[in-house]
């Protein structure tokens, strides 16, 4: 059995990395590292719960303090500065070294800045960390005029948010639509329209050219075809770059992320990387992807603390994810990248549908819009890699879950 496992970065991976080992019975050393104050907590809320103020900081937490005290996780505070692979430890950045035998990254990924004039005025926000979702919802309270810089998940998230607050919320997005690199057309339009009847104004095409203030504070955005609007709350939401510093500069190979293999070991095989900031060949994307879900960060975490206790297995877990905005569920199974056809199924005018992402005869996705019970058939389906052509699932009365139900017999 390794003697100490590593762990740097406390959060969704990193916690579950945590948990799983001792919940397979490890009883070695086990210490994680987390550069955020406070213990490990779930970041999904803070652009939905915590922010429209249903639920506290506290209630965001994993687990409370007595799980790391009972089952022996060892927290330390502060920064990895380096790794030191020839002696297997890792440097903290206040000098302090913790030894292992078995490092895992689960280094997350940081938020894309807005490289324009003004952006470092006061009210110009990204939402990572429960430090920047805190500073948000101090300043949201009293905003009126809300922009949104990115038609993401979390800008429309935030956008929904916002607009429930009574700001007036515009959102810039250089793309012709919402989450253009994530969802179909379809799923896309129908969010627009429902951001758009609950007030939310979108401007495509358009992007942020600078922001302006006075005194310090923002007061007002110009956009890159010249127009003005006023501000006094500015979220920026273009994206993540994976966290590799550490692993870069300790000569691990990188690939829009931390490069690892199918069983998510580095270029080191006494490293592993895991979650947002690994980058790994996906069996679902016959591709190398990066993912940023909790789904992804979880199912990772258990599959190394799998492997650690000598239960290997390569990763192969279907990715889902799921985004709250307003009244408005998405839930996606599977990747759609490289689709080339659509079939829309159920109640599009009623906001009720799914739409199903094929490549040729093969079934790649499945997006549901408030339709729980297809996402659970999706994910069982896709699990089995199904065949199921765009030209069965397009004739009239074709039920997600009827089909899926049928295929098991
Ligand atoms: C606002 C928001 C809403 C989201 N909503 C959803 C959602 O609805 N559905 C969904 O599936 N996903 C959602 N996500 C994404 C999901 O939260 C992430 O995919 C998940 O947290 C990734 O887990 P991780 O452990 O890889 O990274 P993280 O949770 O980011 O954890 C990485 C941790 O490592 C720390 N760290 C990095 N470098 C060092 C170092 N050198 N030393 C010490 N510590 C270090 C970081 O500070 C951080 O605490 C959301 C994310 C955000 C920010």
């Amino acid at each position: 059995m390794l003697q100490s496992i590593a762990i740097v970065g406390a959060g969704q991976a990193g916690f579950q990395v945590a948990a799983s080992l001792r919940q397979e019975d490890y009883t070695g050393r086990l210490t994680l590292i987390g550069d955020e104050p406070g213990l490990p907590y779930q970041r999904p809320p803070l652009s939905k719960a915590y922010m429209l103020g249903k639920t506290d900081a506290e209630g965001l937490l994993f687990r409370p303090r007595k799980f790391f005290d009972e089952h022996d996780i060892a927290m330390v505070s502060g920064r990895a500065a380096a790794i030191d692979r020839t002696n297997r430890h890792v440097a903290m950045a206040d000098g302090r070294t913790i030894a292992y035998d078995h490092l895992v990254l689960a280094l997350g990924a940081h938020n894309r800045v807005l490289p324009v004039p003004g952006a470092a005025l006061n009210g110009v926000f990204g939402l990572r960390t429960l430090a920047d979702a805190a500073a948000v919802s101090q300043r949201l309270a009293d905003a009126r005029n809300v922009v949104v810089c990115g038609a993401g998940f979390i800008g429309l998230e935030f956008a929904a948010v916002a607009r429930a607050q009574g700001c007036t919320v515009h959102v810039l997005e250089l793309a012709d639509r919402p989450k253009a690199r994530a969802v179909s057309a379809e799923t896309s339009t129908c969010f627009r329209k429902a951001h758009e009847a609950r007030g939310v104004r979108f401007d495509f095409g358009e992007g942020l050219s600078h922001v302006e203030g006075r005194d310090g504070d923002v007061t007002g955005v110009a956009t890159t075809s010249g127009k003005t609007l006023p501000a006094d709350l500015v979220m920026v939401g273009i994206g993540v770059l994976p966290s590799v510093t550490i692993a870069a500069e300790a000569g691990l190979d990188i690939d829009n992320g931390v490069k690892v293999d199918g069983d998510l070991l580095t270029s080191d095989p006494a490293i592993s990387a895991i979650g947002d900031c690994a980058s790994f060949p996906s069996r679902h994307a016959d591709a190398r992807v990066r993912l940023e879900s909790v789904q992804n960060a979880a199912d990772q975490a258990r599959c190394v603390a799998a492997r650690l206790m000598g239960k290997p297995q390569p990763y192969a877990a279907l990715p889902w994810f799921w985004s709250d905005q307003g009244d408005m569920r998405l839930q996606i199974a599977g990747l759609s990248q490289g689709a080339d056809a659509t079939v829309v199924v159920g109640d599009r005018a009623g906001r009720q549908f799914s739409v199903l992402c094929f490549r040729g005869d093969q079934l790649l996705a499945v997006e549901s819009v408030n339709k729980p019970g297809d996402h659970m058939a999706a994910r069982k389906l896709l699990g089995r890699m199904p065949s199921l052509t765009a030209r069965e699932a397009a004739q009239t009365g074709f039920d997600l879950r009827a089909f899926e139900a049928a295929s098991r017999q």
